[in-house]
């Protein structure tokens, strides 16, 4: 057979060869180890939350080590195609602090980044493979196909076009050209050398050495029209732009052995893998009546699986982050609680401290890792964020941040900067709960003073307060003029007393704390009563002492 001749007659269109193609994309200048990777979506209109998981593993291998990080569309079947996706999935990352280096929209040396752009590069390389022998066309039909996978069901074998049920791997040149002279679509096939009894061994970084069946089926290489299968444009896209790591799902695990024939039947040196695996969460279902917890995939419908409603709920980015750090590495929160304060980009992320068995969704605790993360912010961040949040999404609670920008810092700062900071709130959609209180349009009663103390007395304590307030005082002065309240309305000034005798008094110190908060917070949980009453300043407080005292 002349394979020359047969691959001139398949790719009339192609004018360049792939020798064009290496001079084009020579290796890449970068220091000695430097990791090359790439997040390769398909443009679905739909950023999944669990594409954060690659992403940062790709962003930190290649930025800590000098690399490069880019970002390739797969958009090789048109009928998913979605205007404008890329601009949508680079926003949605960068929102959460991810740089792609390379991309259709920041451009680089190894582009087109867009796979439905790069048609005659895989064509040029199909070809190569025919005029060698590796690949050759198919004219089976739709028909034939389904024929042969009902035929090998019902025989119980392995499906697929290899050994005894190929039909078109020795086609003369002549029926070539009759098929095509007949308009008959194709496909090509790879023409695999592999022996499914044959094991092969490979290691993936994640997963460690695994033993692989060799794959004897001759796969799609280009579908009939023209474009490529994700199989020869992985192979061909990673070889020109010089991946080094392919950081992928692992649904792709099973493929291996088809891509490890691939990339040798080019010639091309084979990268590095990390299959990871899906991004599961706990649900439950019931079984013969009992409830169980069973693992499932975070699916679209799922709540949290969209990455950018992160952002509209009021997550700040740098914890969603944080988060999937902790879940991807091991080493993670060891490292956070040696380094407190430094930015993630100093994190050295370590391949052999990911888990092979991947992660599970859980927003609870992403929720307490946000907390954290927040809670050793300084009062100007959380304020210089939470304006920004509240710009897009509380235009009444921004109004009020920004009219008052001292007060706002001021409320902020309660309880930050020491060695235990408070951890009020996870999101930014949760601070207006936490300080609405100091201001009026917000303030209400949420909770109330528990019914086993009496109206009197709480109405008597406020009314002593009220006269001995001076808003000169200290905290121990302030505290201590509490305490005499309380021995004068026959409450313990001393907790322990109370716990002593409780039958003695009416309650305690802590009691009246908690009628002064109420009145003035509408709540029994608040920050520090001292300052509050300090940044609320006097007025304010007195107006609503007064009122609840009146409501008593
Ligand atoms: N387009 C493939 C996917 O979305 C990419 C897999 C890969 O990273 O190679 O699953």
């Amino acid at each position: 057979m002349d394979y020359t001749k047969l691959a001139d007659l398949l790719f009339p269109d192609v004018d360049k060869d792939t020798e064009y193609y290496e001079a084009m994309y020579p290796a890449r200048e970068l220091p000695e180890g430097a990791v090359v990777t790439r997040f390769a979506p398909s443009p679905t209109g739909f950023v999944h939350f669990g594409g954060l998981f690659p992403v940062l593993v790709c962003e930190r291998l290649a930025h800590q080590s000098g690399g490069v990080f880019y970002l390739r569309i797969e958009d090789t079947d048109s009928k998913r195609e979605v205007e404008g996706a890329e601009n949508d999935i680079i926003k949605a990352f960068e929102d959460f602090g991810v740089r792609f280096d390379e991309s259709v929209v920041h451009g680089g040396s190894y582009g087109p980044y867009r796979q439905s752009d790069r048609r005659a590069i895989y064509r040029a390389y199909a070809k190569k493979l025919v005029s060698e022998g590796k690949a050759y066309p198919c004219f089976c039909s739709a028909e034939e196909l389904s024929a042969l996978r009902e035929k090998q069901e019902a025989a119980k074998v392995v499906p697929g076009y290899y050994g005894e049920y190929v039909k078109c791997r020795d086609l003369t040149i002549e029926q070539v050209q009759e098929n095509l002279k007949a308009g008959k679509p194709f496909v090509l096939r790879f023409k695999s050398f592999g022996n499914s009894n044959n094991k092969i061994k490979f290691t993936d970084l994640v997963k460690g050495t695994i033993e692989v069946t060799e794959n004897d089926i001759d796969h799609v290489l280009l579908k009939s029209d023209g474009m490529p299968t994700y199989h020869l444009a992985h192979a061909v896209d990673d070889h020109l732009m010089h991946t080094t790591h392919v950081v992928r799902g692992e649904e792709w695990l099973s493929s291996l052995p088809y891509h490890i024939q691939l990339f040798s039947a080019f010639g091309f040196k084979l990268p590095k893998y990390l299959h990871i695996s899906q991004l599961m969460r706990l649900a439950e279902v019931e079984e013969d009546g009992v409830v169980k917890q069973v693992k499932k995939k975070l699916s679209k419908r799922d709540k949290g699986a969209g990455l950018t409603s992160y952002i509209s709920e009021g997550y700040a980015p740098e914890c969603v982050t944080e988060y999937v750090l902790t879940l991807l590495n091991s080493n993670f929160e060891e490292w956070r609680r040696a380094n407190p304060d430094a930015p993630l980009s100093e994190f050295k992320f370590a391949i052999k401290k990911m888990s092979a068995s991947g992660s599970l969704f859980d927003l609870k605790k992403l929720a307490d890792v946000s907390k954290n993360v927040l809670s050793r912010l300084s009062a100007d961040e959380i304020y210089a964020r939470l304006v920004r949040w509240t710009a897009e999404y509380d235009g009444e609670f921004n109004a009020l941040l920004t009219a008052d920008e001292a007060y706002a810092k001021r409320i902020l700062a309660i309880g930050r900067g020491g060695a235990k900071p408070r951890k009020d709130f996870a999101l930014y959609s949760e601070v207006k709960g936490y300080m609405g209180f100091f201001y009026d349009v917000y303030f209400s009663y949420i909770d109330s003073v528990p019914d086993n103390f009496a109206k009197a007395d709480i109405k008597k304590a406020i009314e002593l307060f009220m006269e001995s307030y001076d808003e000169n005082d200290d905290q121990p002065t302030w505290f201590a003029k509490i305490k005499d309240v309380a021995a004068a309305i026959g409450y313990s000034p001393d907790i322990k007393a109370y716990k002593a005798n409780p039958e003695q008094f009416g309650g305690h110190v802590g009691d009246v704390s908690m009628f002064l908060r109420v009145a003035v917070t509408g709540k029994t949980n608040s920050p520090d009563m001292f300052e509050v009453m300090a940044i609320l300043g006097k007025e304010r407080v007195f107006a609503r002492l007064k009122s609840f005292a009146d409501m008593m």
